[in-house]
């Protein structure tokens, strides 16, 4: 289905569920009815940079969009803090009114310029999930700089690929996960494991030099921008050391991404660090029994479904971006905006992350 065609049918879909109510209805079976809105950002960019052409769009919200799409939950939902969020869900009270929080992965330094100013001005609280071992540092978080190589000549960096055994030459022509940059990128990410993706970096960093031009805004938070956050109001959580996808990791390199992230911030903030964002939104059982072992007490995901026997640790979020709510004319869409946040989507697509626990993958490097 393109692009175009898929979006006719969000707002088709959406305009006829607004227009019946299905959507409460729909709300109510799925059992979200109950559940607050945790919304999930990464980058908020100048208004003019989201428009040209840049890095992995999905990404990013300009700040006017975000501005739009805040004043929208306004208008819906009641904002709270992640702590008071937790402490209701652990509570066990039910949410009388629609309770909306905001959140940002990662710990980019645009949320700094770009959303923190904003938030502050509306008032309204937020948290930020950041990945510990990059914050102060110069060099970009691995999947910027594997989308950056990728990106600067695709061609010889799939022979790259074809060399380390990551896919063999056939696959390179024929497979449409590796058609293009993107696709191979969310292979690669999600197939291997750190020390797999240290190594693929390392080969293609051999080969092709990333165009320091696009290092811009790739940069991380600074410890003293996170603690002029946290005193302004911002509540800081974890998002592991390196942002590695735990469903990938071994379990004593789950725990020391952790437990590793939680001691890091607690030591340098001097707060309890309670709340956590699985990296890429992936879970399984053994990932989030270590999220417990590691001592938090609240984790989301980027799913609609639970855990059920550890709900507080698999707390669904809604991961909004520019083209979130748009309509297929580009324009923002009140309609579009209540389906996705609602989650009514993905009730009618399923979720499309596996959870079943593996750390086999069909891939293996030549250089082991
Ligand atoms: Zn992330
Ligand atoms: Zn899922």
């Amino acid at each position: 289905m393109t692009g175009v065609r898929r979006a006719y049918l969000k707002t088709g879909l959406a305009l006829v569920l607004g227009a019946t109510r299905t959507d409460r209805l729909i709300q109510l079976m799925s059992g979200t009815r109950r559940l607050p809105l945790v919304v999930g950002y990464h980058r908020v960019v100048d208004d003019g940079r989201s428009l040209r052409a840049s890095i992995i769009a999905p990404m990013l919200v300009s700040r006017r969009m975000f501005e739009r799409q805040l004043d929208w939950m306004g208008r819906r939902f009641r904002f709270v803090s992640l702590d008071q969020l937790g402490a209701q869900l652990e509570s066990g009270g039910a949410f009388r009114t629609p309770t909306a929080t905001i959140t940002f992965d990662d710990g980019y330094r645009d949320m700094y310029e770009h959303a923190y100013p904003v938030l502050k001005r509306k008032g309204i609280p937020a948290a930020v999930f950041v990945v510990t071992d990059w914050i102060d540092r110069a060099t970009p978080l691995y999947h910027d700089r594997l989308y950056l190589l990728l990106t600067r000549d695709w061609s010889a960096a799939r022979e790259v690929l074809v060399e380390l055994g990551v896919m063999t030459a056939e696959r390179a022509l024929t497979s449409r996960t590796f058609s293009e940059p993107f696709g191979a990128l969310r292979f690669l990410l999600t197939t291997l494991c750190q020390e797999e993706l240290a190594r693929v970096l390392a080969a293609l960093e051999e080969r092709l030099s990333i165009d320091t031009d696009r290092l811009d805004g790739l940069k991380p938070l600074t410890w003293a921008m996170l603690a002029e956050m946290q005193r302004g109001g911002i509540t800081v959580g974890s998002h592991t050391r390196t942002h590695a996808l735990l469903t990938r990791e071994s379990p004593s390199r789950m725990l020391e991404e952790t437990i590793g992230a939680r001691q890091a911030l607690e030591e340098r903030l001097g707060v309890p660090i309670d709340h956590f964002a699985y990296p890429d939104g992936a879970f399984n059982t053994e990932t989030v029994e270590a999220v417990a072992r590691a001592g938090y007490r609240f984790a989301y995901t980027t799913c609609h479904h639970r855990d059920r026997r550890h709900p507080l640790l698999t707390i669904p979020r809604c991961v909004l971006w520019e083209n979130s709510c748009l309509d297929p004319g580009g324009r923002f869409s009140a309609a579009v905006a209540s389906c996705v946040t609602s989650g009514i989507f993905h009730f009618a697509s399923g979720c499309r992350h596996r959870h079943a626990v593996t750390r086999e993958s069909d891939v293996s490097l030549v250089r082991r």
